[in-house]
């Protein structure tokens, strides 16, 4: 570990948003560790009905157990024609082992299954800071508006990004580069209010 950086332990096992989360702080004089460096740690079960208490709760849970800075993301996508679903199930909407091609194919179906022409859709992003003691010391909420693709199209990403068109594009998230996404999705602009918060905090 490098001893002249501010450690924060990104509290997550998702390759996909750990990949996100060091290219978004790339520019911050901080180290990212994640869940991975830490395999005795007992997961944190995401109890909460929101974004945003998921997030805290992740946070303060990896918080109190490695004694370091964690910084938490909750995230998923809400259906307009699913009444917001998945939601909060975005992870586990397939079931608990499925993988993201199942997801995909879960969500396609239950879209056509509404019998809705609405396909409109977002993302949404809650992500909170606490403190070594567990206190949430920063949260912030973002969302990425957009519609559901007819099928999965692109390897970039992750999740569901092969069916996600963000507004103003007609490309899929799957398809469009990553620079595209590090600007304008959920987790780029919650970024955004993270960084500025650990600016001041550490005084950079
Ligand atoms: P959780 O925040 O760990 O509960 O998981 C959120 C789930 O939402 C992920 O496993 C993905 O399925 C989905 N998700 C969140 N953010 C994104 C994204 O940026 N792209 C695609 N899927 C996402």
């Amino acid at each position: 570990m490098n001893a002249n950086k501010f450690q924060i332990l990104a509290a997550t096992g998702n390759p996909g948003k750990i990949k996100e989360l060091k290219e978004l702080l790339a520019d911050l004089p901080v180290e990212l560790l994640n869940l991975k460096d830490f395999p005795g740690v007992r997961e944190v079960e995401e109890t909460g009905s929101t974004f945003a208490e998921n997030a805290a709760l992740k946070a303060k849970g990896y918080a109190r157990q490695t004694g370091l800075y964690a910084l938490a993301d909750d995230s998923g996508l809400e259906v307009s024609a699913l009444g917001g679903a998945p939601g909060v199930y975005s992870a586990r909407y397939a079931g608990e082992n499925a993988g993201e091609r199942e997801k995909i194919e879960k969500l396609l179906e239950e879209i056509s299954g509404a019998k809705s022409d609405n396909r409109s859709a977002r993302f949404v992003c809650a992500m909170a800071i606490a403190a070594p003691d567990g206190e949430i010391i920063f949260l912030a909420e973002e969302r990425c508006e957009g519609a559901i693709a007819f099928a999965a199209r692109g390897a970039n990403g992750f999740g569901y990004d092969p069916v996600f068109i963000p507004s103003g594009f007609d490309k899929t998230f799957g398809e469009l580069p990553d620079e595209i996404k590090r600007k304008i999705s959920h987790r780029a602009l919650a970024s955004i209010k993270i960084i500025r918060y650990l600016r001041d905090f550490i005084d950079i």
